[in-house]
């Protein structure tokens, strides 16, 4: 029997996500997600995706390696147990490949070596991968194991758009430059795009808005990226969530030097408290759009600001890209938030963007046009789904080297 299922992790600091996946027809097994790991209050949801039941445990789960060890029991109960020989890999999300991992790499001991050696990079991600990825080692140390670098499919990016203008000594020596991130999804979102555009990824340029909690643009040409707004680390770019996106450097210096702030209380400032939510005390853009509904000035301003900067960029990358055929919004807001996508376009009839706002107000889970039929470039809306890319991309893998 040749193997097919892949088992998808996605290790945070302090939670498990997880998706079993049949590659013969991309269809998920089983879902789930541990929270909270390390505290009293940690909680696991299991659900088995053919019958719909979700089964849920509460209660301290102290680490990664048991709440690994939980989730394999409960795929096991499902008749999906780790120990299958229907299972073929585990693909494993590692957020920062630096320049090293330029496409998804079957895990040995060199390559958790190099994860680690980017730790100073991605000081809150890598630490968490690596123990997800040590953890599922020693529990199948039999099976191929596959990263998949957030940060792979920027490595195409120009040295004209990866760098930035400082001593590249320095630079090099500090391992800085813009790396970008979300890479599975704007490398997924960019492809659906073409393929809803009835094209082959290399024959359109797509602009890709991923609109998440986090938030980054990326320019693909021809299928490959050629600029995306997150740098070296994912603060840089959009108005996220909780993080500014960009700013000029000369705030951090103000706020050390004027402000009396810690280098820690500022990293603080700019990551947790900032973006939406700094700007007006909520990050959830339903709760945002209810606000304004109210009258909200506050909320009202915070949507303006955040609208602001997604157009800066769709104006930047399609000077970046000279000819652009399709913009794609993506993610938790880009999927759901029509305003979001009527303000981001709204004016832009110069540049051959528009919505149909008729087409814009239909909800669906699918990939689907929101532009005029008559408009240059197509607007669409095309939901990410970063898990079947990371499977896709660990079977790929698997099979080749099989
Ligand atoms: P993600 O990081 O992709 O899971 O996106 C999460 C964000 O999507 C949330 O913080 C909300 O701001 C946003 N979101 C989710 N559902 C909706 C919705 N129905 N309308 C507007 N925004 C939404």
């Amino acid at each position: 029997m040749t193997p097919t299922r892949v088992l998808v992790l996605n290790s945070g600091s302090s939670s498990l996500k997880y998706q079993l996946l049949d590659m013969r027809d991309s269809s998920r097994l089983a879902v789930g997600l541990v929270e909270r790991i390390g505290e009293q209050t940690s909680r696991l949801r299991h659900t088995l995706v053919a019958t719909g039941e979700t089964r849920e445990q509460n209660g301290p789960i102290a680490d990664h390696e048991t709440a690994l060890k939980s989730v394999a029991e409960e795929l096991a109960r499902d008749g999906l147990g780790l120990d299958s020989p229907e299972l073929a890999a585990i693909g494993h999300r590692v957020v920062h490949g630096g320049m090293f991992f330029t496409e998804p790499t079957v895990i040995d001991d060199s390559v958790l070596t190099e994860i680690e050696r980017l730790i100073p990079v991605a000081p809150l991600h890598n630490p968490a991968n690596l123990t997800g990825i040590r953890t599922a080692q020693a529990l199948r140390p039999d099976l191929p194991q596959v990263a998949v670098f957030d940060t792979a499919f920027h490595t195409t990016m120009p040295e004209s758009a990866a760098r930035y203008a400082i001593d590249p000594k320095i630079a090099d020596r500090h391992r800085i430059r813009r790396y970008g991130f979300h890479g599975t999804s704007h490398a997924y979102v960019s492809r659906e795009t073409a393929r809803l555009l009835g094209k082959e990824p290399d024959e359109v340029n797509v602009i890709v808005l991923h609109l998440g909690n986090g938030a980054s643009a990326s320019a693909v040409e021809h299928g490959r990226c050629v600029e995306t707004s997150m740098g070296l680390t994912p603060l840089e770019g959009l108005v996220m969530g909780t993080r500014s996106g960009d700013l000029d450097p000369a705030v951090i210096f103000h706020l050390a030097r004027v402000g009396g702030m810690s280098m820690d209380e500022i990293d603080t400032l700019l990551n947790k408290r900032s973006g939406l939510f700094g700007l007006c005390g909520d990050n959830d853009m339903r709760e945002i759009r209810r606000r304004i509904e109210e009258g909200d000035e506050e909320a009202s301003l915070a949507f303006d600001i955040y609208i602001h900067r997604i157009k800066k960029y769709i104006g930047a990358y399609y000077a970046v890209l000279g000819q652009v055929d399709a913009v794609a919004f993506t993610a938790g807001v880009g999927e759901n938030a029509a305003a979001v996508r009527s303000a981001a376009v709204a004016g832009l009839e110069g540049l051959g963007l528009a919505v149909d706002e008729e087409l814009n107000a239909v909800r669906s889970d699918g990939a689907r046009l929101i532009s005029p039929a008559s408009a240059r470039v197509a607007v669409a809306v095309v939901p990410t789904d970063e898990e079947l890319e990371i499977a896709t991309q660990t079977y790929a893998l698997v099979g080749k080297n099989s």
